[in-house]
């Protein structure tokens, strides 16, 4: 078993060997200006419900705390599902002038949201682990900019650190946050059962809450003046939230997983190098066994000296065939060899988890080789994803090819007009064209927008007025390419 709090912190934080150690994600929100804080996680009904839009889309997810023990309570209370509601009371408070401004404030906690939809481990619980920023701004570019400036980071941590390859773009209006402006994403695709996933959404909220919340300011662009009468305006902040949640961890599983169970990608692994004695016999005596497990401990400690998270297996009753077992299940990038062979002469036989490739090291260079070993492997590992990543995805321009594409694991880049009814009629077409049972608990089998690519320049070009949208039945213009697939 892993654990998941260990995980969850340290697909955040990267170390490279000795020099550069950082909690990747918290410390560049911390550079953009960011403070963290803690808010409490019950919302009062009356709160939730400010925002109509908002509350609207989260109202069948939303946990009641309806009793205390046996006595029912008067007001019942909500866990929060997200805390813009929360927070936002404060925020009406706290920002009295627009030299208040920007107010950037994250919290890395729980959220609660009662799905119905499918829960799977990691990608879809009722309670998950995230962090959710939520930033308060004067102007609208300032909050688009940051709105893209969290997003690179999201995609930094899938690229970077999990070696799982995404897409950033914008979602549908369908898609997008209950009571947002608009939202961004950094999309992802499971290969193996051919479904988008939503990686993590940085959303711009526009003006919306700051109404409902009256956070508001006097616009310093058009200052007060007494003498000629002029009243100062009230100027409504745009605001900002964004996330990323413990699905990481399902994501990168589903990735890189294989037969024989994790595959972790070294900048994240927890436990990067594990060193094995082997090649104990019958005639080895006591001395030989000792002198074996103490050189085995040793160069774990070298290792760790050189930076490297790495640890010596030397548990009695075990096999080494057994160990081999047990650490390629929990996915440890690379597993050493010792035996008094390799003692010998001087080398040890490293076994990478990604490939099984073996390969024998000497002994004298290891504290370079090993780490340099490991960014070959996280990189590699992110090349082969990236690989397989692009071979799913289609681009298609005719109806007759779209689910033919889905049956094949394929996500759909389609000429799309952006339409609400237009995606309705995608995913219901999709659905029937599936030919595949319908259960009501397993994930559709139409297929909904993923994203609109920000990044329109590697699809061939659009020309506004001419091309026509794919959508079924639809015959208006196109505004863009658009990621339509089956999702989780
Ligand atoms: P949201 O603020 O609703 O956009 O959520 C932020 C991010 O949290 C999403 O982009 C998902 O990656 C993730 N997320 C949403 N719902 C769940 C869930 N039930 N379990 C795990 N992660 C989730
Ligand atoms: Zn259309």
């Amino acid at each position: 078993m892993i654990s998941l709090d260990v995980i969850f912190l340290n697909q955040l934080r990267i170390e490279f060997g000795k020099s550069f150690k950082a909690n990747w994600f918290d410390e560049r929100i911390k550079a953009l200006g960011v403070e963290n804080a803690y808010f409490p996680m019950f919302v009062s009904s009356r709160v939730l419900e400010r925002e109509k839009d908002h509350i609207e889309g989260f109202a069948p997810e939303v946990a009641w705390v309806t009793r205390a023990g046996k006595s029912e309570l008067e007001e019942h209370i909500a866990i929060r599902p997200t805390s813009e509601t929360v927070m936002y009371p404060y925020y009406a408070k706290w920002i009295q002038s627009y030299r208040d401004l920007p107010l950037k404030i994250n919290q890395w906690n729980s959220v609660v949201r009662w799905e119905f939809k499918n829960p799977q481990p990691f990608i879809r619980t009722r309670e998950f682990l995230w962090q959710e920023g939520h930033t308060a701004h004067l102007t609208k570019p300032e909050a688009d900019t940051e709105v893209r400036q969290i997003l690179d980071l999201y995609k930094g941590v899938y690229e970077e650190l999990l070696a799982v390859p995404v897409t950033p773009g914008i979602k549908s209006e369908k898609e997008k946050f209950a009571g947002g402006l608009y939202t961004t994403t950094v999309e992802g695709f499971i290969p193996t059962s051919g479904r988008g996933i939503q990686g993590a959404t940085s959303h711009c909220l526009g003006q919306n809450f700051s109404k409902m919340f009256n956070i508001s300011v006097e616009d310093p662009a058009k200052p007060v003046d007494s003498k000629l009468g002029v009243q100062a305006e009230k100027l409504f902040v745009w605001q900002n939230s964004w996330g990323l949640s413990t699905r990481t961890i399902g994501v990168m599983v589903m990735v890189h997983g294989d037969d024989k169970g994790l595959v972790l990608p070294p900048r994240v692994a927890q436990l990067q190098v594990i060193v094995i004695p082997v090649g104990i016999v019958a005639s080895t005596t006591q001395e030989g066994r000792k002198e074996l497990y103490d050189k085995t401990e040793e160069l774990a400690a070298r290792l760790r000296k050189a930076g490297v998270r790495a640890k010596s297996d030397l548990r009695e009753g075990y096999t080494p065939g057994w160990k081999f077992n047990s650490w390629e299940m929990k996915g440890i990038p690379l597993r050493l060899e010792l035996g008094p062979k390799d003692l010998a002469n001087q080398t040890t036989l490293v076994v990478r988890r990604d490939t099984g490739i073996k390969t024998p090291f000497s002994l004298d260079k290891l504290d370079e080789e090993i780490p340099e070993l490991l960014e070959r492997v996280q990189s590699e590992m992110y090349e082969r994803a990236k690989l397989v990543y692009d071979q799913h995805r289609r681009i298609v321009t005719e109806w007759d090819r779209f689910v033919p594409a889905l049956n094949e694991n394929c996500s759909c880049v389609i000429p799309w007009c952006e339409e609400e009814s237009c995606e309705d009629s995608i995913k219901d077409q999709s659905a029937k064209e599936s030919a595949v049972e319908q259960d009501e608990r397993a994930p559709s089998a139409g297929a909904k927008s993923l994203c609109i690519p920000f990044d329109q320049s590697v699809y061939p070009k659009l020309e506004i007025g001419v091309t026509k949208c794919l959508g079924y039945g639809c015959k208006k213009d196109a505004k863009a390419w658009t990621i339509f697939g089956r999702s989780y």
